[in-house]
C-alpha cells in the first residue's frame, strides 16, 4: 500500500503557510489490511481510519459517482485497484487536488501547483457541478486567499452560475450553509465569500435579504460608496480587525437589513424596533437556522444601530432618554461590541471617529454614560 498527503496540507505547505491538520490517502489497501496494521475504523459506513500513533485521518481511496440530488446523493467506491489520479479527480479545486508520497514528491496530475502560482480557483473538472457545497467552499477559499490575490477561475465562476441557475443550490440544507459561513466569517476577507456568492447569483438564493440591499442609495456625505449591499460588505470588513468574533462579524455585516424592506414598502428609513423592521434579520436567521447568539446579536445590532439614527435626528437633551428606553440598551451585556458593529463604516471608522456627524460629540457622551453604566 502507498500513504499520500493531500489536500490543504499539501497546498499549504506549497504556500508556505501554517498547515492546520493533515490529511493522508491510502491507496491499494484494503480496511482489513489497514485495520490489522493497528488504524482505527472512524464510522461503519465510511473507510477513514485513524493513525495508531498520530490519530491522523487516513481515508482510502475512493471515487464518487452522482446517484441523486444534492451533496448526499452520492455513490462512493472503495477498492485497492482505485489509483491515487482517481482519488483526486473528484476534489473540488486544483490546489486542493495536490499530493505528496513519502519521499516529499509533489504529485499533480491537475496543474494545481501552476494555479497556486497563478492565484487561481480553478474546479478540477465537470464533476464539480455535480455538489453545490462547493459554490460555497470556492466563496469560502476565494475569502481566504484574497489577501494573497487569489481570484476564482472565469470558468469556474461560469460553471457555479450555471449550477444556481439548475437549481443546484436549492438542495443544500440550511446547517451547511451555515456552517461554511461562518468558517467564511473568521477568514481575513470574509466580504469576498458574499461577493463571491453575489457574483455567481447564489447570494439570493440563500442570503436574499443581504441581496436585496444591492441597489438601494445612502446619503452620499455619509457613505461614499452610495449602495446599500456594498456597504454591508464594506461594514464586514471594518469589524474584521476589531473582532473575530463570529456573531460580531455577522452582525456587522446584517446591521442595516431593514433597509430593503423600508425601502420597498416606502416606510421611514431607520424604523428597526419596530416588529416589522426586524423581520428580514429574523427571517435570514430563521432560513439559516443560525445560532441563538448570532441571531440575538444581529438583531440587536439591526435595532441599535436605527436608535443610532434616531438619535441624530433628536434634540441632545432627549438623546439619553433614548438610549435610556432602548431594548437594545438594557439587553445589550455585549455593549461594546455592539457599539462597534453598529458604526462601522466604509471607511474602516467605527464609534466616536464618526466625526463628520454634527452630532458626534453628542453621540460620544451618550455612549460613555452607557459604557459607565453597563460596568457598574
Ligand atoms: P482547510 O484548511 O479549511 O481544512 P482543506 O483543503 O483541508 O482546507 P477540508 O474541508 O479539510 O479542506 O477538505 C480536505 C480536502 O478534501 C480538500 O482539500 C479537498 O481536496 C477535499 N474536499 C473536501 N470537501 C470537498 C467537496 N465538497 N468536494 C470536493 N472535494 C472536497
Amino acid at each position: 500500500m502507498d500513504i499520500y498527503l493531500v489536500g490543504g496540507a499539501v497546498r499549504d505547505a506549497l504556500l508556505n503557510i501554517p498547515i492546520k491538520d493533515r490529511d493522508w490517502v491510502v491507496v491499494g489497501a484494503t480496511p482489513d489490511q489497514l485495520l490489522a496494521q493497528g488504524f482505527q475504523q472512524v464510522g461503519a459506513d465510511f473507510p477513514v481510519f485513524l493513525h495508531p500513533h498520530n490519530k491522523e485521518e487516513h481515508a482510502l481511496a475512493r471515487t464518487e459517482r452522482k446517484s441523486g440530488s444534492g451533496y448526499q446523493g452520492f455513490d462512493c467506491r472503495f477498492s485497492p485497484d482505485i489509483t491515487l489520479e482517481e482519488d483526486l479527480l473528484r476534489r473540488d479545486l486544483t490546489i486542493n487536488a495536490m499530493a505528496q508520497d513519502e519521499q516529499g514528491q509533489i504529485i499533480d496530475p491537475y496543474h494545481g501547483q501552476q494555479d497556486l502560482q497563478d492565484k487561481m480557483l480553478r474546479h478540477v473538472s465537470p464533476a464539480f457541478a455535480e455538489d453545490p457545497l462547493r459554490v460555497l467552499r470556492v466563496a469560502r477559499f476565494a475569502a481566504r486567499f484574497a489577501g494573497l490575490g487569489f481570484q476564482v477561475a472565469e470558468e469556474t465562476l461560469a460553471l457555479m452560475r450555471q449550477m444556481v441557475t439548475d437549481g443546484e443550490l436549492n438542495h443544500l440544507v440550511a446547517e451547511r450553509v451555515w456552517q461554511e459561513t461562518q468558517r467564511a466569517l473568521t477568514e481575513d476577507h470574509p466580504q469576498v465569500y458574499f461577493q463571491v456568492l453575489r457574483d455567481c447569483g447564489a447570494l439570493k438564493i440563500w442570503f436574499k435579504e443581504i441581496d436585496d440591499l444591492f441597489g438601494i442609495p445612502q446619503p452620499e456625505q455619509y457613505h461614499p460608496e452610495i449602495d446599500c449591499g456594498i456597504h454591508a460588505l464594506m461594514s464586514l470588513q471594518a469589524c474584521v480587525p476589531l473582532s473575530e468574533d463570529i456573531a460580531t462579524r455577522w452582525a456587522a455585516l446584517t446591521h442595516d437589513l431593514g433597509k430593503a424592506l423600508s425601502d420597498k414598502e416606502n416606510l421611514p428609513r431607520h424604523f428597526g424596533h419596530e416588529t416589522k423592521g426586524l423581520k428580514p434579520i429574523k427571517a435570514l436567521c430563521k432560513k439559516l437556522k443560525a445560532p441563538k447568539e448570532a441571531q440575538q446579536l444581529a438583531l440587536l445590532s439591526c435595532e441599535f444601530h436605527t436608535h443610532i439614527h434616531r438619535a441624530f435626528e433628536l434634540k441632545p437633551e432627549t438623546l439619553l432618554k433614548v438610549f435610556d428606553s432602548t431594548d437594545a440598551w438594557r439587553k445589550a451585556e455585549r455593549f461594546e461590541q455592539l457599539l462597534v458593529v453598529s458604526t462601522a463604516d466604509s471607511r474602516g471608522r467605527t464609534g466616536f471617529e464618526h466625526c463628520d456627524y454634527p452630532q458626534a460629540g453628542y453621540m460620544r457622551d451618550a455612549f460613555q454614560v452607557a459604557l459607565s453604566v453597563t460596568a457598574q
